[in-house]
């Protein structure tokens, strides 16, 4: 028989919404989504960087459910994918059950449920939690010697300071992933003087960067059609299959055409002997996230641009100084320096069956079984864990087929024909060991540092093909999971 349960949902980004929509359009009517923000959008909330843009195209980057005929352009700006999920939430009508500023500080399995307390001191109760705590959202901020010193605005990409004037100003950028490649971009051309300070340059991968017109958003707008072409079209999804065909096997014809993209691109479009050089990585392509970017090279070449790839000393009251004793005066300093991308939901406790601590399973490194489920931890799902896809990828479909698997194993405890699920110890070991042995083998292990990388260099990523993935996630295998 049904049963009426209650659901609790942390995190209101793209993963927490999904799950607010799949539950109500199930019919659940005790489901609560708490946010620690002040509003929805996850990591769209966080980053409000100049030049934020996804790298996926705009019409994949979306649900499936909800196909959006207004992106601006191909490549969509982060602003209007922050104002797609705010539509999405009214749109299908889950707004009334997100609780913002609302942090989840601690969940524990007693007695068959998740006690629940938040950082205002209230408690909760829930039959199932589903983690949907993001990923990219506990910023890394290095130490670097004399950062107090610094008399000018210092800040993190992903803490950007509005009130800070970058027009005609002397702007150092310490990074260069996704985020300090993009940052550059947009300010090449606002800054006085820009200095990207690069510890190890990135292999870019050029992609076509184009506008949508008035037209092209009517006719998206008057025939969906035309969207599913693109979302679905073999040009994007030949594109994933192919790319991860190279991630997988870095021996593959496919790496081999990735990173002769990466390199003609590097030699045609940097024209600079030295600079060339100093912008050429010394490991292969896609070990790190693999940048894609349509005019970083011609951003890095604008006369106000230094590419710095020496070693810094320290920060001090005026600027950077390098080890070998050169000084960069500036007013402002962004640390495009990353993520600590192992937390999760840490550092909310989390404790399952008999008290095991999430943080002491994870103490080697954060693993969840096929990146979803966790030993001990009944009825505790996670949307975007550890070891899921990573890649240039949407993680909208990604948390979408996800959220089909975590389905499949609620619905025996809808229907009251079971309480609780966890994976079996045995399935999960299973799991990590296979997966982190192949992980090894990806190209994100061939001999780079990256967020991917557990602590002991181990690639902390889903390792085999992406349909792989999508078969897996088509439906759990019952007997690796034991029911109560
Ligand atoms: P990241 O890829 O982790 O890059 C951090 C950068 O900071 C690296 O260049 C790193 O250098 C440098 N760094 C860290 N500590 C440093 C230190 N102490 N001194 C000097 N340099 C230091 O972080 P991110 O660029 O914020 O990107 C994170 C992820 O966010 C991306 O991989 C992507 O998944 C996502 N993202 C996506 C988009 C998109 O378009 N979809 C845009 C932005 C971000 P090393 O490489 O030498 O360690």
């Amino acid at each position: 028989m049904a049963k009426a349960l209650r659901f609790v949902v942390i995190g209101a980004g793209m993963s927490g919404i999904l799950a607010a929509i799949k539950l109500k359009e199930q019919g659940q009517k005790d489901v609560t989504v708490y946010e620690k923000g002040a509003t929805i959008g996850g990591t769209w909330r966080e980053n409000r960087y100049p030049g934020l843009t996804c790298d996926v195209p705009a019409h994949c980057y979306t649900y499936s459910f909800a196909p959006h005929a207004d992106w601006s352009a191909f490549y969509a700006p982060g602003p209007e994918i922050k104002n797609y999920f705010e539509k999405v939430i009214d749109d299908f009508g889950v707004r009334d059950l997100i609780q913002l500023e609302r942090e989840v500080t601690e969940c524990i399995w007693r007695d068959g449920r998740w006690h629940l307390r938040l950082a205002d001191g209230s408690a909760d109760a829930a039959d199932i939690v589903i983690a949907a705590s993001g990923v990219l959202h506990h910023i890394n901020m290095p130490e670097i010697e004399g950062m107090a010193d610094f008399q000018g605005a210092l800040f993190h990409s992903a803490r950007w300071d509005d009130s800070v004037a970058l027009d005609g100003q002397r702007i150092g950028v310490i990074g260069n992933g996704s985020t300090g490649v993009q940052i550059v971009t947009a300010l090449s051309t606002r800054a006085a003087k820009l200095v990207h300070f690069q510890r190890s340059p990135q292999w870019i991968m050029p992609v076509q960067q184009f506008p949508y017109s008035d037209e092209d958003r009517a006719a998206f707008r008057s025939d969906v059609a035309k969207i599913d072409a693109i979302r679905y079209g073999d040009d994007y999804w030949n594109g994933v299959r192919r790319f991860n065909k190279g991630l997988v096997d870095p021996d593959s014809e496919a790496m081999r055409e990735i990173e002769e993209l990466c390199r003609q691109n590097l030699e045609n479009n940097v024209h600079d002997p030295v600079l060339r050089e100093k912008l050429r990585p010394n490991y292969r392509a896609a070990c790190k996230r693999l940048i894609y970017s349509w005019n970083y090279y011609e951003a890095a070449q604008r006369p106000a641009v230094e590419i710095e790839t020496g070693k810094i000393d320290r920060i001090t009251a005026t600027g950077i100084r390098m080890a070998n004793g050169t000084e960069h005066a500036l007013d402002v300093i962004v640390m495009a320096t990353g993520f600590r991308a192992d937390r999760f939901i840490r550092p909310t406790v989390v404790l399952g069956e008999d008290g095991a601590d999430l943080d002491e399973l994870w103490r080697e490194r954060p693993t969840a079984h096929y990146a979803v489920t966790l030993p001990g931890f009944p009825n505790f799902f996670m949307l975007n864990g550890p070891t899921g896809p990573v890649g240039n990828f949407s993680l909208i479909d990604i948390a979408e087929r996800q959220w089909g698997y975590i389905a499949q194993l609620i619905a025996p405890i809808v229907e009251g024909e079971a309480k609780a699920v966890a994976p079996t110890r045995e399935a999960h070991a299973d799991y990590d060991r296979r997966r982190a042995d192949a992980a090894r083998n990806t190209i994100f292990g061939s001999g780079c540092t990256s967020w991917y990388l557990d602590k002991n260099g181990v690639p902390l990523t889903w390792p085999w093909s992406y349909d792989a993935f999508a078969e897996a996630m088509s439906a759990p295998k019952r007997e690796e999971y034991s029911w109560a």
